[in-house]
């Protein structure tokens, strides 16, 4: 395993805690990327690594974004991730989870947890029975689910790209391609369907395809096709990476628009998707509708201040792609140079919902 502080991806971690609880069959890393502006919110995922380094490059790629979205989203918190190496399918318990907690409740507040690809609020609650540094939790008013937020932020950026690269204001017959029909992926083809968007997906996971079939009525093709076919946009709302070297070329799509963190693989990929006349929305930009919903939740904000903070993504994204047309540069690199800015400045005073 590459050393934490020569990884490629190392990118000045303030701290990276590698967690080996043998009896609670506990194998985790929590990354804390940079706590600038606040305390670090980042989700918790669960996900059968292949090897403890992909778990290590994944993990410091998703703390890292965390940063820049939260910067991005006005938010008074730094950026941090944590990832579970196991099969959220099998290998959950409660143990596993308190365990979990102990480990976050060391770092004294530095990172608070909510729930991520492969974690619920059932496990978010068995976690803060061991750590007070826990997000999303289920209330009266809230199943502690940030995940509508997040598709609502992302429905909402793929109208404003429509409307800026078509030219259109609704998405009747708009072929849109989601790839992942979990939490986010099949809320958001809800809202499309709703809008009146033709939508075909596709998902490894056969009970979540047959869901959305029966529930949604969207057609359903393998990933290659989902990939190949033509389509107006493209939701990536599984895993990172799907946007590569390999892929690209295959893409025929004018937008792509999704919920699914770092789907560049490199940063080559933003220009080759730029020259492929793709209009690419910046991932961390258009996907922090859980992020806000979360942190409005810990200080006290009401639904009107979470729906506010997620519109104000679309307008963000706007002026994102207003400037970066202007620059002629890609809205990826306007997105990136905002997030530093934000990153490096003074700390927010309050929580900002307005279009930066
Ligand atoms: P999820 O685990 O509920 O859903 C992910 C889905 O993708 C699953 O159904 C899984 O089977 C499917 N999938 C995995 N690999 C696939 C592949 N190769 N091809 C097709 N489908 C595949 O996760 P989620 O909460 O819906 O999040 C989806 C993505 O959005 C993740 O990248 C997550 O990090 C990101 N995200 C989620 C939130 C949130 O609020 N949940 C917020 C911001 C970003």
């Amino acid at each position: 395993m590459n050393n934490s502080f020569t990884h490629p991806e190392f990118a000045d971690h303030e701290r990276v805690v590698f967690v080996n609880d043998k009896a609670a069959g506990l194998q985790a890393i929590i990354a804390v990327h940079n706590t600038q502006q606040g305390p670090a919110i980042g989700g918790c995922r669960m996900w059968p690594y292949e090897s403890a380094d992909a778990a290590l490059t994944d993990v410091l790629r998703l703390s890292r974004g965390m940063t820049y979205k939260n910067a991005l989203a006005g938010i008074n918190s730094g950026g941090g991730k944590s990832v579970i190496i196991g099969d959220p399918q099998t290998d959950k318990s409660p143990t596993l989870f308190k365990a979990m907690g102990s480990a976050i409740e060391s770092l004294g507040g530095r990172y608070i947890v909510a729930e991520d690809s492969g974690t619920s609020p059932a496990d978010m609650a068995i976690m803060a029975e061991s750590t007070s540094h826990v997000a999303g939790l289920e209330g009266e008013a809230n199943s502690g689910d940030p995940s509508p937020s997040t598709a609502l932020g992302v429905f909402l950026s793929i109208c404003e790209a429509v409307s800026y690269r078509f030219c259109r204001s609704d998405l009747v017959g708009l072929r849109v391609h989601i790839q992942g029909l979990g939490k986010v992926g099949f809320g958001l083809a809800k809202l499309l369907v709703d809008s009146g968007a033709i939508v075909v997906a596709s998902d490894i996971n056969e009970n979540n395809c047959r869901r959305a079939s029966d529930e949604l009525s969207i057609g359903i093709v393998s990933n290659d096709e989902l990939l190949t076919g033509h389509c107006d946009v493209f939701a990536p709302c599984a895993l990172g990476g799907v946007l590569n070297e390999w892929s690209i070329p295959t893409l025929k799509t004018t937008v792509i628009a999704g919920a699914a963190n770092n789907q560049l693989l490199t940063q080559e990929d933003d220009r080759r998707l730029a020259d492929a006349g793709i209009l690419y929305c910046p991932d961390y930009l258009i996907n922090a509708g859980g992020v806000v919903d979360v942190y409005q939740r810990i200080h006290g904000g009401t639904q009107v201040d979470i729906d506010a903070g997620v519109a104000a993504i679309a307008a963000r994204l706007k002026s994102v792609l207003t400037e970066a047309d202007s620059r002629g540069i890609s809205p990826e690199k306007v997105a990136q140079e905002r997030a530093e800015k934000l990153i490096s400045g003074p700390k927010n005073d309050s929580v900002s919902t307005v279009a930066a």
